[in-house]
């Protein structure tokens, strides 16, 4: 009998298996996937460590999490400044001087600060949904090039019908300063997010291509209490209805060239580009192998969005308002399962960042009783 079972290897159920192993528990943690790592896996192409399930960078202001992760990884000082092609026209993001002067050719702080006033002028009142945000952030120019086609595509929405907070994501910088994130601490994992995850398993018992919810009462009866990252509607069977998620879908291609697109990440911000963003993956490590090496090929990923469909990888869970008033329905089901615990972003279905799914676990760990 084992202490806990734990469904699913990405970094929520790692974390915690990694912490109740130490503790000296009893841990089985399965994937239905023949790898370990959930959505942050990366896989060696020509060289270059390819995020297969979108483009992850770690970041975060958390110390408790990153003195936490830092043990199964170096870290590279690798910075997320994506650029953002609107038809041709190239612009730094996230939105700052950069952005700014391209936009509207402004070169002062004060400069820009009067445009962003001025066109914010027509959003009167607390912003109602996510394009009244961005006008009242940025403006009407930026919301109308670098944001509504980004978002439409991804979200398969009205930015109108999209919940505010999505866009609270981005730093507005009266500075000329490319860097995405607001974040102490950033960078990818040396030698991939696969082999960190590996590590931190290390010494957990590992069963790979497990499908839990398929002999559900199986797995159960073998552990006295389980941890499910999965779906939280697909534990229980769509009864309520499903919860609406994004997916995405890449299309690879490995190029006979040493660089494409000279970037990490090119956003394609007009909504007639089909993909939302091409990721070339050797430059999350500097286009260098793991001996420094300039690598002669390079291996790009076009991400298309998509709403979810049975038989789909979900990837981003929609926080709108319907989708908000189901899950608080799943979530009185969930607190019934006593046997049971849920979490992680599709467990939550809570759009979580890699560190905050990492504190989450951190914190439940520590809230266990042992
Ligand atoms: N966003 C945008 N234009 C961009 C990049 C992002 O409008 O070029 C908006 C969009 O609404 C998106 C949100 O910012 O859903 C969050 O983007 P982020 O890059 O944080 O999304 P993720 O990396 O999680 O897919």
């Amino acid at each position: 009998m084992y202490d806990y079972l734990i469904v699913g290897t990405g970094l929520f159920g790692a974390t915690l298996a990694q912490k109740l192993h130490e503790v000296g528990k009893r841990v089985l943690i399965i994937d239905k996937r023949n790898n370990v790592g959930g959505n942050v896996y990366t896989e060696k192409v020509e060289g270059i460590n390819v995020h297969k399930y979108g483009a992850h960078i770690f970041h975060t202001n958390n110390q408790k999490v990153w003195d936490y992760i830092t043990q199964f990884a170096t870290f590279n000082r690798f910075t997320n400044s994506p650029v953002a092609n609107y038809k041709g026209e190239l612009y730094s993001l996230p939105f700052n001087m950069y952005t700014f002067n391209k936009m509207w050719g402004v070169v002062t702080p004060e400069e820009a600060a009067a445009k962003i006033e001025e066109q914010r002028k027509e959003i009167s009142g607390e912003p109602k949904n996510l394009e009244e945000q961005a006008i009242s952030l940025v403006g009407r120019d930026i919301y109308e090039k670098l944001i509504k086609g980004y978002t439409e595509k991804q979200w398969g929405r009205n930015c109108k019908d999209l919940p505010s907070f999505i866009i609270k994501r981005l730093p507005v910088r009266l500075t000329y300063d490319n860097n995405y994130f607001n974040a102490l601490y950033q960078g990818i994992p040396v030698g991939g997010y696969t082999k960190m995850v590996a590590n931190m398993l290390e010494g957990v018992e590992v069963k790979l291509g497990e499908d839990y919810l398929k002999d559900k009462n199986k797995w159960d009866g073998m552990a006295k209490k389980v941890v499910y990252t999965g779906p939280i509607d697909a534990y229980f069977d769509y009864c309520l209805g499903t919860l609406e998620y994004r997916s995405v879908r890449f299309e690879t291609e490995v190029l006979d060239k040493p660089n494409f697109q000279g970037n990490a990440a090119v956003n394609y911000t007009d909504r007639e580009t089909l993909w939302t963003r091409i990721i070339e993956h050797k430059w999350f490590e500097f286009g260098k192998d793991e001996n420094g090496n300039d690598l002669p090929k390079t291996v790009i990923s076009r991400e298309y969005s998509s709403e979810w469909k049975p038989g789909d990888e979900p990837y981003y869970p929609v926080n709108d308002e319907k989708n908000g008033e189901l899950y608080k329905k799943y979530k009185e089901l969930a607190d019934k399962e006593e046997h049971v615990i849920f979490g992680g972003r599709l467990g939550e279905y809570k759009y979580y960042d890699m560190d905050q799914v990492i504190f989450s676990a951190i914190k439940l760990f520590e809230g266990i009783k042992r």
